[in-house]
């Protein structure tokens, strides 16, 4: 523990590996092949790593990765009709498309095509209706990670005061969602609302997915509440070197709370770990 700090770390790697242990029991006892299709269209830098260290770790948990390349140039009909070929195939199981899409291809049409029931990043509209309803759905992979997170803390929901910083499609909303779900008393904030750190204090469980560094000091906190920082960036550091940080001032407010994601190390590998999971939900139910 670092010095000043009060906080029980919830560790989004170590709960990760026991996730990914799980997925690969799950596949070796199953016995079929499971696969994950995956769409990468150009040659930006970013997606390329994120799809080859999504290679290594699908192949780690005997997850079969096939990555369909389309070229720079490809318009909405050449990325819509390579899904809609995946839908068609009946060995495919598991679909996702790596962002980014080239200017002009709207990725939210792109999104709502794949196959409800093969959208592992759970990006489809159905799929994030279907968490509203609590129907059998595959959950988007960020808000399934936090909510894991959040149940690693062994905090009791129900009726628990949860604030959620950001309302996001992806995850602020269905984060929102999930907690309700568990009959949480639950607020969700976003860049208009006002009095934020007051309503942060009342919080049992803060969950912050803003996108803005450092946003979060002790002031924010109620002694002992359970954070979830969903933020992630690349900053400066002092020596010039780069220094991976999230939206929340972890140094300080680690003093506070009574739980606490770290960035890196939190929600980042712990959203990895939900998509192989909805990968095997996805190929073996
Ligand atoms: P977004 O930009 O789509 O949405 C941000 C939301 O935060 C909006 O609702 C906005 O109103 C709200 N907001 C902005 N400033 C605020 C403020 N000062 N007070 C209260 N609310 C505020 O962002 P997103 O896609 O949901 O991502 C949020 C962060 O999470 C980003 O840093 C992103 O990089 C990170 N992220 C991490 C993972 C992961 O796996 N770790 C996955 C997805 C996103």
């Amino acid at each position: 523990m670092l010095p000043g700090m009060s906080a029980k770390i919830l560790d989004g790697k170590a709960l990760s590996a026991r996730v990914r242990a799980d997925v690969r029991d799950r596949i070796r006892a199953a016995g079929r092949p499971v696969r994950l299709d995956a769409v990468l269209v150009g040659n930006d830098a970013a997606a390329e790593l994120y799809a080859q260290s999504q290679a290594r770790t699908c192949q780690e948990v005997g997850i079969e990765y096939r990555l369909h390349r389309l070229p720079t140039g490809s318009g909405f009909e050449d990325v819509a009709g390579r899904v809609l070929l995946l839908n068609e195939d009946e060995q495919v199981r598991a679909i996702m498309v790596h962002l980014p899409l080239p200017t002009g291809v709207d990725v939210e049409r792109v999104q709502s095509l794949i196959d409800p029931d093969k959208d592992v990043e759970g990006v489809n509209p159905a799929n994030i209706g279907n968490v509203v309803y609590g129907r059998r759905s595959l959950v988007p992979c960020t808000a399934r990670a936090v909510l894991e997170l959040v149940e690693g803390s062994g905090i009791q929901l129900r009726g628990a005061n949860c604030v959620v910083v950001g309302a996001s499609n992806i995850v602020g909303k269905p984060v929102a969602v999930l907690l309700m779900r568990h009959e949480a008393t639950v607020t969700s904030a976003n860049k208009h609302t006002r009095d934020m750190e007051t309503i942060a204090r009342h919080a049992d469980v803060l969950v912050v997915a803003a996108g803005v560094p450092k946003l979060v000091t002790p002031s924010w906190i109620k002694p002992g509440a359970v954070v979830v920082d969903v933020g992630i960036h690349r900053l400066p550091g002092p020596d010039g070197a780069t220094v991976i940080s999230g939206d929340v001032d972890f140094a300080s407010v680690s003093a506070a709370a009574g739980w606490i994601t770290p960035v890196p190390g939190g929600v980042g590998p712990m959203t990895v770990a939900m998509l192989l999971r909805n990968v095997a939900d996805a190929c073996l139910r």
